[in-house]
């Protein structure tokens, strides 16, 4: 992918309020998987994205999707899985950062190697955007402590990896969401798993 280093996040069509979190951040520029999946983010369509970590792809999909977020309503409408809790608790630090500019919006993490107890507690109160491992949140599903029937999009991080060691949580996962959910899936690789996912979804 080539960098348009003419771009500006202003360019993306990002929210003024986004856009002062940025600058505050010192990203200037937006790196080539932001420059092409935030317009097609906000544009609600799905996507698969072809990037490496380190290129800048927690904001690409994180930046759009809480514009996308409505804080009128007290439900869960991002769900964002990755295969381990060290990847999630990253993303989970770089969405709060990111949301730092609308208190009202709820970012929660549900990983494995923390007590089901006190996620149960957090999941009483309003929570917008869950970053997941899968397992734990299939736990929680299959418990019924989680309502995913409202969710609007579906983001699968580093998808190659997780499709190999979480296969089938992930297509339970993939179950309980809406089918009208939009897929935005991240992978590094395209093995045969990942274009039957596509294909199937
Ligand atoms: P990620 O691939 O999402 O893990 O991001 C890798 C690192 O790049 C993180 O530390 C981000 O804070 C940083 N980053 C992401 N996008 C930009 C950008 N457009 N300009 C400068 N730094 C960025």
């Amino acid at each position: 992918m080539v960098q348009n280093t003419n771009m500006t996040f202003q360019d993306l069509h990002l929210h003024r309020n986004i856009l002062q979190v940025l600058e505050e951040e010192k990203y200037i520029t937006p790196t080539p998987i932001q420059q092409q999946a935030i317009p097609v983010i906000l544009e609600e369509h799905d996507l698969v994205g072809c990037a490496q970590t380190g290129t800048g792809k927690t904001a690409a999909f994180g930046l759009p999707l809480l514009q996308l977020i409505n804080t009128e309503k007290n439900t869960i409408q991002v769900i964002i899985l990755a295969p381990t809790r060290e990847l999630g608790q990253q993303i989970h630090a770089n969405l709060n950062l990111y949301a730092s500019y609308n208190p009202e919006i709820s970012v929660i993490g549900l990983f494995g190697g923390t007590t089901i107890k006190s996620q149960l507690e957090v999941l009483k109160r309003t929570v917008h955007m869950i970053v997941a491992t899968p397992g734990r949140l299939l736990d929680l599903i299959d418990r019924k402590s989680i309502d995913v029937s409202t969710t609007s999009y579906l983001v699968l991080d580093e998808a190659d990896e997780m499709v190999v060691a979480l296969h089938a949580e992930v297509e339970n996962i993939f179950k309980e969401v809406p089918k009208t959910s939009r897929i935005l899936m991240f992978t590094a690789t395209m093995p045969g798993r990942i274009k039957q996912l596509v294909q199937n979804y």
